[in-house]
């Protein structure tokens, strides 16, 4: 099966910004070796990107004003920036799926499992879970990968997707190992 890298929400405004995850600093280096991974083993690599219009938003009401378009804290922290190779997908609401064209790029990469990292675990992540559930995707969540604003809440939201979306939680190594057992990737002692 093939899989791809979802890296939902690692903006400024979210990493160190006013909406920012309590472990948002921690998760970037899981983040960043899942990414090295995917880049050098041909697993596509997809950004999911809040971005919305400067006044008109239904998500302002509930959250204000925040990663508008074009401005500093719409921007993926340096340390994940995106490459050439990689896609990124704008979206205007927490699920990733919706009304956007991710579904069609992932069908069209031949991808049946998503690996979900970002923020927040309970919000974006959650509601892409949902959207990637009712597609038919395989979901798999590496839990040091994701983050929300408070324990509890990412607690709640890695529950939320274990009992009731399926998700395969697991941690980046772990991770890491299974896709180069898939992959056939040889043991690194081999190389020695
Ligand atoms: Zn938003």
């Amino acid at each position: 099966m093939k899989y791809a890298l979802l890296i939902i929400d690692m903006l400024e405004e979210f990493v160190r910004g006013r909406l920012r995850a309590e472990a948002a600093e921690a998760i970037i280096p899981n983040i960043g070796s899942l990414l090295v991974f995917a880049r050098s083993h041909g697993i596509p690599v997809v950004y999911a990107v809040d971005s919305h219009y400067p006044k008109v938003d239904k998500e302002f009401e509930l959250w204000g004003p925040h990663a508008v378009r074009g401005s500093p804290e719409a921007r993926v922290v340096e340390e994940l920036k995106p490459l050439e190779s990689d896609f990124v997908v704008y979206k205007r609401r927490y699920d990733a799926f919706f009304e956007t064209d991710l579904d069609l790029l992932l069908r069209e990469l031949g991808v049946g499992a998503v690996v979900l990292t970002g923020i927040h675990t309970h919000i974006c992540v959650l509601q892409t879970a949902v959207g990637a559930f009712y597609r038919g995707y395989r979901v798999i969540v590496p839990v040091d990968c994701v983050a929300a604003a408070t324990k509890e809440w990412h607690e709640k939201g890695l529950e939320y997707m274990r009992s009731f979306l399926g998700a395969e939680l697991t941690r980046s190594d772990q991770l890491i190992e299974t896709l180069k057992r898939e992959l056939g990737v040889p043991p690194a002692s081999q190389y020695m």
